[in-house]
């Protein structure tokens, strides 16, 4: 059983006020559990209290951690919403009941239909910690997987590993996508799962030897060139992300060059890029394996630089090289943006709402991108290696009403009212959507369609008329960059910028650190 204590350990510096929140939590829930138990005949509350540990591991804040053990307490009727309410505040009601209605999300009929999906869209994108409670509690389902019986347990690891673990990765959380993984994998193919540690354990012994004498040679190398701030460790391939790229390289093995790669963590930017010419200069690259994640990120905002070298003993490995914050990016996503209580108050504040905004933007972002691939995963019905997939509700939902939006008047009024409010939807010459912030500028828009675009940012027209840079883009406006190969970023240009994309690329394009401030959020600051 989790206790209270475990939970508040793995807390990073909690408040006095976050862990009374979190003790009450725990208690109450446990009141509201008493007797009920798992299929496992443990008691109920150790799920509860086992997903609140996990929310507390990724450094989700108090409010978040609460909802976690609240989160099955009202479904079975021993608490109430009001109570929930008056006991622990607006806010930890809204996430327990949006993570309610994701897991019993059911059709009403017709009219009604729009309506729930608007409550739903609202719920997870005015509040992506809704979503992040909602894994964490999947999470811990798996952990206890062994006790459900079987054919409720292979649909419920096949939907994770089809579902839950994409839109992990979706939002970044790097840790929680391959743990997701990883749990699911051996329940829904046994023989692969065994199959794939068996080859991971012998091609680890292979290179581990050469792994550690990279890692020894490196450091004396950075050591020399005054890099001495960095920590490397050896991380693993995750057993199901082996296996699908075993599939695409044909079962060769030898093919598969980051089973074990090094990664090395060094403060900054700059540092990567140093430590990259250090190991280039050590050891031979092989041609074409080089990726640099940091200028070009990942779909989902990973960076890293990537490279894959020829030892010294002739082994071949891949070397990660990231900076701290990139680190802690990759591993927790979005969650990593949640808490900033080391730079104190004020700008936590700041921050939430910052973040609020960013949080909608990926939730709608990520539902429209998230639909295609959902729809292939419903088609593949009986396809060939995992068989039938039931879709939860919810999401078979979101994907019913992306094609109901155009006929939903309600839906379009209301999609209006909740979002139109602090996003605004402008357009490319050619009629594609571009989703911003509301205040955005033709910068941010420059950027979010491309960096290079950004870069080269000479001119913008709104609606077939010049503006300055600085002018702020409306629903419905349509925006032409023009671009131009001398034009260049300036240092005013991120106080101008609303977007931290945008941002981010100008600190890039100007060589700065990411750990400078630019001058825009200071300008927030009350
Ligand atoms: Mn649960």
């Amino acid at each position: 059983m989790t206790t209270v204590k475990e939970i508040l350990d793995a807390m990073s510096n909690p408040s006095d006020e976050d862990k009374a929140l979190v003790e009450k939590a725990y208690e109450y829930s446990k009141k509201a559990h008493d007797g009920q138990e798992r299929y496992s005949g443990e008691p109920y509350f150790i799920h509860p209290a086992g997903a609140a540990k996990a929310l507390a591991e990724y450094d989700m804040d108090a409010v978040s951690i609460a909802a976690g053990l609240l989160h099955d307490a009202v479904e079975d009727g021993r608490a109430t919403r009001e109570d929930i309410e008056k006991e622990f505040g607006k806010e930890v009601l809204f996430i327990v009941d949006g993570v309610t209605k994701l897991g019993k999300h059911r059709y009403h009929g017709a009219e009604r239909h729009a309506e729930s999906l608007r409550r739903l869209l609202v719920a997870t994108a005015s509040d992506i910690r809704v979503l992040i409670v909602k894994l964490a509690d999947r999470y811990h389902n798996m952990r206890t997987l062994d006790h459900v019986p079987e054919p409720k347990r292979r649909r419920i690891a096949l939907e994770t590993l089809e579902i839950y673990a994409p839109i992990a990765d979706r939002l970044g959380m790097g840790k929680m996508r391959s743990g997701l993984e990883d749990l699911a994998f051996p329940y829904v193919d046994p023989d692969a799962a065994h199959h794939t540690a068996e080859l991971r354990k012998l091609k680890t012994k292979e290179t581990e030897v050469s792994l550690t004498n990279v890692q020894k040679e490196l450091k004396h190398e950075l050591a020399k060139k005054g890099i001495t701030t960095f920590r490397s460790d050896i991380r693993m391939k995750g057993l199901w992300s082996l296996h699908k790229k075993l599939r695409r390289k044909q079962d060769d093995i030898n093919q598969i060059h980051d089973i074990a790669a090094l990664r090395i963590i060094v403060p900054s930017i700059e540092d990567c890029y140093s430590t990259l010419g250090i190991v280039h200069s050590l050891y031979r690259p092989l041609p074409g394996e080089f990726k640099d994640y940091i200028a070009f990120p990942k779909p989902n905002g990973y960076q890293s630089l990537h490279t894959t070298v020829v030892t010294h003993d002739a082994g071949i490995v891949e070397i990660q090289i990231r900076s701290e914050a990139m680190h802690r990016e990759a591993e927790f996503g979005i969650a990593s943006h949640m808490s900033y209580k080391q730079l104190g108050k004020g700008v936590e504040k700041l921050d939430k709402q910052a973040q609020k905004s960013m949080f909608s933007a990926l939730s709608l972002s990520w539902i429209r991108s998230f639909i295609p691939s959902l729809m292939k995963v419903s088609k593949k019905e009986g396809g060939e290696t995992h068989g039938p997939v039931k879709i939860p509700n919810w999401l078979e939902e979101l994907a019913a009403a992306h094609n109901e939006v155009a006929n939903s008047k309600e839906f379009v009024e209301g999609l209006k009212e909740d979002f139109f409010s602090h996003r605004v939807f402008v357009f490319t010459p050619k009629g594609d959507v571009i989703d911003l912030p509301v205040a955005s500028t033709p910068i941010d828009f420059a950027y979010a369609i491309h960096s290079d675009l950004g870069n080269h940012l000479s001119g913008a027209k709104v609606n077939g008329k010049l503006v300055s840079f600085e002018s702020t883009l409306g629903n419905g406006d349509v925006v032409e960059i023009i671009r131009k190969d001398s034009a260049r970023p300036t240092k005013k240009w991120l106080e101008i910028a609303r977007t931290s994309l945008a941002r981010r690329h100008i600190r890039t394009a100007l060589g700065m650190g990411e750990n400078e401030k630019s001058p825009s959020r200071k300008n927030f600051k009350k």
